[in-house]
């Protein structure tokens, strides 16, 4: 599931009141696009006197990058919820999951059920479940040979090259046909993009419905449009 601010903290508030004595305020939450963590609670961290440490202007982050089960959401809510609660409350603990952290956290998955654990960087398992890179747009060709295969061609998104590659294809013997598409579906993003020599040959099958979801770009050798 999607993590969205209304899930976030109407959970924030739920979880306040049934595990830390409703004693926690709101504080802002933001949704950010991390792939190097699925939450983290920050603060402002000031040092005083004899090393104690305060902190204050308190924010929860959750990334929306990743893929949650719904037990897994709440989960990463409630263990950024166990670093505010120490942080907020200026209790000192040794490390960030010192044996503070872990004696509420044991405490909360036996009493309520939960699984949650010391780790809340995502895992390199959990980076490739993350959803993709950001959206690379592409404009390409899928080109059909006479003898029945078929390529793909990505180029820069620039008119003149789209024009040049245009060309080269068409003076070709051995292609029949081609088309140009432009698609920001990340399938394509995995098909570089040159003005060199080299296609990909394709499995038309598996391409036809990205290729569909795609808008196809009109090329004459002179001009080029989106249709
Ligand atoms: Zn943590």
């Amino acid at each position: 599931m999607q993590p969205t601010e209304e899930y976030i903290r109407e959970h924030f508030d739920f979880y306040n009141r049934t595990m830390f004595g409703g004693t926690l305020p709101v504080p802002p939450i933001h949704l950010t696009n991390a792939r190097t963590y699925m939450g983290m609670m920050t603060c402002r961290k000031r040092v005083g006197l004899f090393g104690r440490k305060h902190f204050s202007n308190f924010a929860l982050r959750i990334s929306r990058r990743f893929d949650y089960t719904e037990a897994e959401l709440q989960d990463t809510i409630i263990h950024e919820m166990i670093h505010y609660y120490i942080a907020y409350n200026q209790l000192q603990d040794i490390s960030a999951h010192g044996p503070q952290f872990r004696q509420m956290m044991d405490e909360i998955n036996r009493t309520y059920g939960r699984h949650i654990t010391v780790t809340h960087r995502s895992s390199r398992e959990e980076r490739l479940r993350a959803i993709g890179p950001k959206p690379r747009p592409r404009i390409f060709a899928i080109v059909e040979m006479h003898d029945g295969q078929h390529f793909i061609k990505a180029v820069p998104r620039i008119g003149q090259r789209i024009i040049a590659m245009h060309r080269r294809i068409a003076s070709s013997p051995q292609v029949k046909s081609w088309r140009w598409y432009y698609s920001t579906d990340p399938y394509f993003a995995l098909f570089p993009s040159s003005m060199g020599r080299y296609m990909q040959r394709i499995d038309m099958a598996e391409i036809r419905p990205h290729l569909d979801a795609s808008t196809p770009v009109f090329c004459d050798g002179r001009n080029v449009k989106l249709q």
